[in-house]
């Protein structure tokens, strides 16, 4: 007890700005005063050897593989040579979601918990200390690194924490709906798949935190890849949850006729404009622009699609809509 003590201490002297306490996910945190290792020597690379492949983005196979969120190498060993790091909490939240039966998911035993603007998302873990609806503190210890996973065999020395700051897509409805018309398999996890995140790059999202971002304006950074207009009256539960975030002045309670989304490279919607008048005529959905220095990455990413030179919406972003309870064709 008094050892874990100490431990949490250290791990919780990271930021205050703002009011604002995070940790890093792993016991042993390169955030610390006195830290004796960079972010990046956390960072654990695959087979490859890159660093870069440990970190977020098309970061495998040469560019074309996306990996969803960083990571974080194991530093503490067992006897027998299993990983045993703690997991700490990023910060203060509540326990949303837990999986523990490591054959249900490539993120095999994962806890997420839900920040004001955001979710953590920590996989691959041994155990988990923490039960859905409880209330954690930033440092918490809430579980133990781990190799779990249905997907990879992951070797003791390259054991990891597989962490993802994230977004949800659909609520549980619409989501479900989504998936029942996409897999034939059960979908065992609620909106809380994977199918259903979105997630941004944590060591931007750290970094930036650190030098005194709130969480609030992580997102509205980020760059456009891609902007559509999509015509009709619905209000995606999405933005009512993330209305701060992605909507600073719009009105719900306003009636809209139609949306002017943003979408980052990576799929996430993150400005949202509405349409308060229109015309009829309007096609329902329409590619309104795209940024061509980030065209490669969406179009990979299937935020866009290109053909014959001619650009259009990818097939992410229509099932990110559709996930989000639009009615598209
Ligand atoms: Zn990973």
């Amino acid at each position: 007890m008094g050892k874990n003590f100490f431990v949490i201490l250290f791990i919780l002297w990271v930021s205050r700005a703002h009011g604002l306490l995070l940790s890093w996910p792993t016991v042993i945190s390169p955030l610390t005063k006195n830290a004796t290792r960079r972010i990046d020597e956390c960072i654990q690379r695959t087979e490859s050897g890159k660093l870069e492949s440990g970190k977020f983005g098309f970061v495998r196979e040469n560019g074309t593989k996306f990996h969803g969120g960083i990571d974080i190498k194991s530093f503490l060993k067992n006897g027998n040579g299993t990983p045993s790091d703690s997991v700490h909490a990023f910060m203060d939240g509540q326990v949303v979601y837990r999986n523990t039966s490591p054959n249900a998911s490539n993120y095999g035993c994962y806890i997420i918990l839900a920040h004001p603007y955001f979710l953590t998302l920590y996989a691959h873990l041994a155990s988990i200390d923490v039960e859905v609806g409880q209330s954690v503190r930033a440092g918490q210890k809430i579980g133990v690194l781990g190799k779990t996973s249905n997907a990879t065999k992951i070797p003791n020395e390259r054991a990891h924490l597989h962490f993802e700051i994230d977004f949800q897509l659909g609520d549980g409805d619409h989501f479900a709906h989504w998936y029942g018309a996409n897999f034939t398999d059960k979908n065992l996890h609620g909106a809380f798949n994977g199918l259903n995140l979105v997630g941004i790059d944590p060591i931007a999202a750290v970094e930036k935190l650190i030098g005194g971002v709130k969480p609030i304006d992580l997102f509205v950074a980020e760059k456009e890849a891609m902007t559509l207009r999509i015509m009709g009256n619905y209000v995606p539960q999405f933005l009512e949850k993330y209305a701060p975030l992605v909507a600073k002045d719009v009105d719900l309670t306003r009636p809209v006729k139609g949306w002017i989304i943003e979408f980052t490279w990576f799929g996430l919607p993150k400005k949202w404009t509405p349409i308060y008048n229109s015309d009829s005529e309007q096609p329902r959905l329409k590619l309104l622009s795209y940024r061509k220095s980030l065209l490669r990455n969406a179009v990979l990413r299937e935020v866009l699609r290109e053909k014959n030179g001619s650009v259009s919406m990818g097939p992410r972003t229509i099932h990110t809509l559709k996930k989000m309870g639009f009615i598209v064709d």
